[in-house]
């Protein structure tokens, strides 16, 4: 997929007249090639390890004996067990997947399982001033979810965080949090995170692949999981996280004429800042960036 850029004007643009010195974006995603080596051996493992009650990985849906087995399996052995018993194993286990008309499209567009994307975050340099070059920001992870709703169409999933939060309190955003050292990865955090705040059990869960990673103004660099969440899940948020959960429709979120470009003040000097025309939530910052890097992706695999 060739690599994606921003043209300037692709907004409509609130015009700021206190602001003279107006910043764009800097919206430019690499492309989602595929990181694995050619000739690496094949492997469904996503790290997201945690052996459920029928004895399989939720992240990669071996048996503890199929994973004790896979170093002793040769190549084709793999491939056939991925091709046949895990792809059957998935369709049963989310079957909703098959509901979700945007799937193909979306595992095209996205960073594969198997390996998450590396990077600063694609808007590092609008927060040049905010982190020396040499800070390390620290690691979370979100979850897109989409929804399939049938005749209503995919929904994403979305929540309003609870105002007493320390970060992003009363805002809008995906649910998620900071990567522990004790989660197996980004997808793992993502997992556990929905759980913790809105009692989303990670067997309601298809994640489909990642997108760029993004920088916080609060310091964390976050990689979106986008995933298919089972439409008969019933959220139960957290009240010390979460005010409310709901749901927006996909098709008004990938439309470019309901996203707009506004220019606020921060830290001493304007800044760019994506926010959608939503009743009754503003969506804005950092979820409306993702967003948006959602819609690009898409647009490019098209
Ligand atoms: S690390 Fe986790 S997801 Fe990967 S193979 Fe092992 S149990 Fe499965």
């Amino acid at each position: 997929m060739p690599a994606l850029s921003f043209r300037q004007g692709a907004f409509p643009r609130y015009a700021c007249p206190d602001h003279v010195r107006p910043t764009v974006l800097p919206l430019h995603f690499p492309p989602s090639v595929d990181p694995a080596p050619a000739q690496a051996s094949s492997s469904p493992c996503v790290r997201a390890c945690r052996i459920g009650v029928d004895g399989l990985c939720g992240g990669c849906l071996r048996s503890r004996d199929e994973i004790a087995r896979w170093s002793r399996m040769d190549e084709g052995e793999r491939r056939r067990m991925m091709d046949g018993e895990l792809a059957d194993r998935e369709r049963e286990r989310f079957a909703f997947l098959a509901c979700l008309p945007e799937r193909a499209r979306l595992r095209a567009a996205l960073y594969p399982l198997r390996q998450p994307p590396a990077g600063e975050g694609w808007n590092r340099s609008e927060l040049e001033d905010l982190f020396p070059p040499a800070a390390v920001p620290a690691e979370a992870a979100v979850l897109v979810g989409l929804v399939p709703r049938g005749d209503a169409g995919t929904q994403v999933l979305l929540t309003r965080r609870t105002d007493a939060l320390r970060h992003h309190g009363g805002q809008v955003s995906f649910p998620g949090g900071r990567v522990e050292a004790h989660d197996a990865g980004v997808l793992a955090a993502a997992l556990r995170e929905s759980g913790e705040e809105i009692a989303l059990d990670a067997a309601q869960v298809a994640p489909l692949g990642y997108l760029d990673p993004l920088l916080t103004v609060s310091g964390f660099r976050v990689t979106p999981v986008v995933a298919a969440i089972d439409p008969a899940y019933v959220p139960r948020p957290d009240p010390g996280e979460v005010a409310d959960v709901f749901e927006v429709p996909f098709g008004f979120l990938m439309a470019a004429a309901n996203l707009r470009q506004i220019e606020v003040e921060y830290n001493g000097r304007p800044r760019s800042l994506l926010e959608y025309d939503w009743p009754g939530q503003r969506i804005w910052g950092a979820t409306a960036a993702i967003l948006y890097n959602l819609r690009r992706r898409l647009e490019e695999g098209a």
